[in-house]
């Protein structure tokens, strides 16, 4: 009997762990300095040990999932006498950051944070070598911010570590169980993707701004699909984040550098095509089933549309989702989980009061559903993410807490 309990927490340890935690603290792009694009991801289980994936906003992101009770879920044990939850997570959970490029929107909150976070762990700050040698010269230099670096402008507060990463090395992450490995793409400035994979050999692939081929006719992204076509093959690649800056009336004159659904679709379609090359009598219909692409970096629209962006980018999706892919929209401040298991996909349901105007009494919006694209915010909250009957993240915590317990018992019944 002793060692079908053994069994049995060895499999619960593995569904626990294999998956990485997502705490979105930023989902809109520039214009919105409230909600800059920023990610915080983990190996689930090890919440002490978080990076960040571009760090538009870093503190009013976590006080939101604060406010929301969804930050406490992924707290170590918090020394409440000297710090606040937030304190406490930005200063001894968080253990690098990953900055895409050195455009403001990707990086405001990381610079605002950075005297104030713990010099102890001296945190790498990781970029492209370009991005990096801008940072020492043009922000942390005493002028625009304190130097929080070790090198530069005297006095270094030796706080981060700087990190000037060479292209397609895979590089382990000091305080965590992750690696990183950079792959420069196409944006206005030199900008890099991040391939992050944990113990267990799964990954994300996470892109801050970025250009599709087709815009310059390169095989940039090509080559990158390339790379991580095995990984999807084999159910490694847990999600991609890619941006939407855009809804696809968007001239391609005017992108400066940034997505729409079309062309992620396009970059889709090209992932798909690599995938197949790899994997004997397969198709383009079935061998990006499984992905999940986390959408972001949407501009808010300064011009009134009288259509929430969000549900025309759901939309545009949703009527050329040849390949099958998973959109996800994150929400500022509600953490998801990206799993090989599946539902692959689990959005936190904690749930935050809401008003009757469709927002959360923190004043945000609330989710688009995928699925429904028609649901716009208006109708919300009756008709969110989280009641839509067809989306994947809708019931993903309790399907999956039946799954555990019905292996379980199948365990003990042997
Ligand atoms: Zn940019
Ligand atoms: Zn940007």
């Amino acid at each position: 009997m002793q060692s079908y309990f053994a069994l049995v927490t060895f499999y619960l340890i593995l569904l626990a762990s294999t998956s990485f935690v997502v705490i979105p603290t930023g989902t809109d792009g520039g214009l919105n300095e409230g909600n800059l694009s920023g990610f915080f991801a983990a190996e689930n289980g090890s919440h002490d040990a978080f990076i960040g994936l571009d760090a538009g906003n870093v503190f009013t992101g976590l006080a939101l999932s604060d406010s929301k009770t969804f930050l406490s879920k992924y707290l170590s044990a918090v020394d409440h006498q000297n710090y606040t939850n937030v304190g406490w997570f930005f200063r001894n959970q968080i253990k690098a950051y990953f900055v895409s490029h050195s455009h403001l929107d990707h990086v405001a909150g990381l610079v605002i944070n950075s005297a104030d976070d713990d010099k102890f762990w001296k945190k790498p700050v990781i970029s492209n070598p370009t991005t990096i040698s801008k940072f020492i010269s043009f922000i942390w230099n005493w002028d625009t911010w304190p130097n929080v670096g070790f090198t530069g402008t005297f006095p270094p507060l030796e706080i981060y570590n700087f990190t000037a990463l060479t292209d397609g090395v895979e590089v382990p992450i000091a305080n965590t169980s992750l690696t990183i490995e950079l792959h420069n793409i196409t944006h206005t400035v030199p900008t890099s993707a991040a391939l992050v994979k944990n113990r267990y050999d799964e990954y994300l692939l996470f892109f801050g701004d970025c250009e599709a081929d087709a815009i310059k006719n390169v095989t940039v992204m090509r080559k990158i699909w390339q790379r991580v076509a095995p990984l999807v093959r084999d159910k490694k690649l847990l999600g991609i984040f890619l941006e939407a800056s855009f809804e696809n009336s968007r001239p391609d004159s005017l992108l400066f550098g940034h997505l729409t659904p079309r062309y992620i679709i396009q970059e889709m379609y090209h992932l798909g095509e690599e995938v197949v090359t790899i994997t004997p009598g397969s198709n383009l219909s079935s061998v990006l089933k499984d992905l999940t692409v986390v959408v972001t970096h949407i501009k808010p629209l300064v011009r009134n549309a009288f259509t929430d962006i969000r549900v025309t980018l759901a939309s545009q999706f949703a009527a050329n989702n040849t390949v099958g892919v998973k959109y996800y929209f994150p929400e500022q401040g509600r953490p998801f989980i990206l799993t090989s298991a599946s539902p692959f996909l689990i959005e936190d349901q904690a749930t935050a009061p809401t008003t009757t105007s469709g927002q959360t009494s923190a004043g945000n919006t609330c989710p688009v559903c995928v699925t429904c694209p028609t649901q716009s915010a208006t109708t919300c909250p009756t008709q969110s993410a989280t009641t839509c009957p067809a989306t994947t993240s809708s019931n993903g915590g309790s399907i999956a807490s039946v799954i555990i317990l019905g292996i379980t018992f199948l365990l003990l019944l042997i």
